[in-house]
């Protein structure tokens, strides 16, 4: 009774294409069958409820893998649902499937290399089988009452033959001949790591049977194996599946540390179960520190995928903006195809929905943790505050809640402080936010720029890590009002009595100004007089426009060529030295005291003197004198 078929044009078209495909990961084969015998028993087990002669025996849903290194066969049984011989027809040699002719349309126009992902895409993943394997037998026994067996074969090449089958209880087996090229298939170790990489949480066991190449020593020895195979390769469930109030934090962590390889306890855990109109579940994690490499931008990130429990792949960058790379975990979710591959990820709408879902909750939980840990959010700003600083310069859907969770140290009490803290304390008659970019808190506190605000009582927050000297021009406003650097441009803190005075002051010492921008001419832009310092007699200050000193170090020191760009010596006019400056007659006198002032004003902003050996010998000099 045996009949033997041809595919149809388009199953023929894709089946040589899938043989022939290059793609290299062909072992996702197995996870794809596994899926396929996962949704048999889901299945029957659906339709058990129900229908009493679907299940009468109440059997333990398994999924069994046998191996036959000697024969080079592998098979996956299944003891759900199985098909009868119209369904099989239907499912495994006619375009009956919608996913088969939308793949066929696709083929058209697709590039070869993406074929096995266009295979889960269009939900045609039983042919997947065919990239190992030379020869597939389905042999199959649907469930419920007057079945009768019946099995498929092909070896890929254009036709499929239908007989009798051989099984006596209801479900499918899944025979593969493999190619003499991958016999790899058909051995223990290698079944065992793909089922913990890819098919970890399908909820049914998944048993290992391996045909002996040779017969067992001696009964302990069989009775040893038997034991080994009768543990299930997988761990079922998915730690994320499971109800938030009966998972411990100490599986939290164990998954944590064991599957994410995250280390120590993590800062803050994560458990999504979104229902609604996005429906998805995920396992966050918050670490405590990152290593180096991840400041990188283009380091590998991302969370884990998986859809209907099924490992699809790590690092799935399009999971997250990339200034949270350093989160940790994974999404899983079952609106998703299977074996969707990362570039279609890229734009997929439902991707970007969790992306933007992800993203929200851990700004929620952040502004959460601000609010009610401060001790553990000073943690995650220390260790993870410069991420995001990256993600206020780069994500601008969400740059308001980000200003929000920003933190810096401030000159009052070095501590960190928010934006709106700052505001809220701003003096009285304050109309702008000031901060100052520096090296370290330290040189920060020190800098002679910060005199006339300190003397009027004003805050300053400081931008002190690498990352703040390249998003510092981001910060121009915050909740309306300005925010001023206060190592650039005018401050314009003088009132207009002090205004006049210094408009007074600037003629009388006009000639002594001309005399030193004719000397530093070569460095300085201008030299001018300013009521920003009380105690140093000058500072140096730019543009407001200008790189910060530090991050024109900075770029200087990834060998880019920054363009020059001069700075303004400014000179405090009550300051005793300037003052006897302008009345200093020797000439060389006066010049080297130019020198060592410039000289002066660098170091205090962290830069050498342009000639830190002349600088030495003046310093000498002078304390000789
Ligand atoms: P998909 O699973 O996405 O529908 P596949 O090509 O993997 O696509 O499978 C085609 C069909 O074959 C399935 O929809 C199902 O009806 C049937 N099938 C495959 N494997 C099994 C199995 N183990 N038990 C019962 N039916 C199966």
């Amino acid at each position: 009774m045996a009949k033997t078929c041809a595919f149809k044009a388009e199953i023929r078209q894709m089946l040589d294409l899938v043989i022939h495909s290059l793609y290299s990961k062909k072992e996702i084969f197995l996870r794809e069958l596994i899926s396929n015998a996962s949704d048999a028993i889901d299945r029957a087990k659906y339709l058990a409820l129900t229908d009493a002669t679907i299940a009468p025996e109440a059997p333990e849903w398994t999924i069994r893998l046998t191996a036959d290194a000697t024969a080079h066969t592998l098979t996956i049984e299944d003891n759900g649902i199985g098909m009868n011989a119209q369904e099989m027809e239907d499912a495994l040699g006619t375009i009956a499937k919608s996913g088969s002719k939308a793949f066929a349309e696709a083929l058209k126009e697709g590039k070869e290399t993406n074929i096995p992902e266009l295979i889960g895409k269009f939900g045609v993943g039983f042919y997947a089988a065919f990239m190992v394997a030379d020869g597939v037998t389905v042999d199959s026994l649907r469930r419920g009452e007057g079945q009768t067996p019946v099995k498929w074969m092909s070896a890929g090449d254009g036709e499929y033959t239908m007989d009798e089958g051989s099984r006596t209880t209801p479900g499918t087996s899944i025979t593969l001949h493999l190619r003499p090229d991958q016999e790899q298939f058909a051995t223990g170790w290698t079944l065992k790591d793909l089922v913990r990489r890819y098919s970890d949480f399908i909820a049914y066991p998944i048993y290992l049977h391996e045909e002996d190449t040779e017969p067992a020593k001696d009964e302990k020895a069989a009775a040893d194996k038997a034991a080994e195979e009768a543990k299930p390769l997988n761990t079922m469930v998915a730690l994320w599946k499971r109800s938030k109030n009966d998972v411990k934090q100490e599986e939290y962590e164990a998954f944590y540390r064991q599957t994410l390889h995250g280390t120590g306890e993590p800062l803050k855990t994560l458990h999504i179960a979104a229902e609604g109109t996005l429906e998805y579940r995920a396992l966050l994690f918050l670490p405590k520190t990152v290593g180096m490499e991840m400041m990188m931008p283009g380091n590998k990130h991302g969370l884990s995928l998986y859809v209907r429990n099924v490992f699809i792949g790590d690092e799935i960058e399009a999971l997250t903006p990339s200034w949270l790379r350093f989160l940790k975990g994974v999404v899983d979710s079952s609106d998703l195809p299977l074996n969707v591959s990362r570039e279609m990820l890229q734009d997929d709408a439902i991707i970007r929905k969790i992306r933007s879902d992800v993203t929200n909750r851990i700004l929620k939980a952040l502004a959460e943790m601000a609010k009610e840990q401060p001790e553990q959010y000073e943690t995650f700003t220390t260790a993870l505050g410069d991420f995001l600083k990256e993600g206020y310069h780069s994500d601008w859907e969400n740059r308001e809640k980000i200003t929000e969770l920003l933190r810096f140290r401030n000159l009052k009490d070095g501590k960190y402080t928010s934006l709106k803290d700052y505001k809220t304390a701003m003096a009285e008659g304050q109309k702008s936010i000031y901060m100052l970019t520096a090296d370290s808190l330290q040189a920060a506190q020190q800098s002679p720029c910060l005199e006339q605000l300190k003397a009027k009582g004003y805050d300053v927050l400081f931008l002190t890590t690498p990352v703040d000297q390249f998003i510092a021009a981001d910060f121009y406003e915050y909740d309306k009002t300005p925010i001023v650097f206060a190592d650039k441009g005018d401050l314009d803190l003088a009132d207009e009595s002090e205004k006049k005075t210094l408009d007074e002051t600037s003629k009388t010492l006009q000639p002594l100004l001309e005399t030193i921008t004719k000397q530093l001419e070569a460095t300085v832009k201008e030299v001018r007089l300013t009521s920003r310092l009380t105690d140093s007699p000058c500072c140096l200050v730019q543009d407001p426009s200008a790189l910060s000193p530090a991050m024109r170090r900075m770029l200087e020191a990834m060998g880019q060529n920054v363009p020059e760009d001069k700075r303004i010596l400014e000179l405090n006019p009550d300051h005793t030295l300037i003052k006897s400056l302008s009345g200093m007659t020797d000439e060389a006198q006066r010049s080297d005291t130019i020198d060592l002032l410039y000289g002066q004003a660098c170091l205090a902003e962290g830069t050498l003197p342009p000639d830190p050996a002349k600088f030495n010998r003046l310093v000498a000099a002078l304390m000789a004198r």
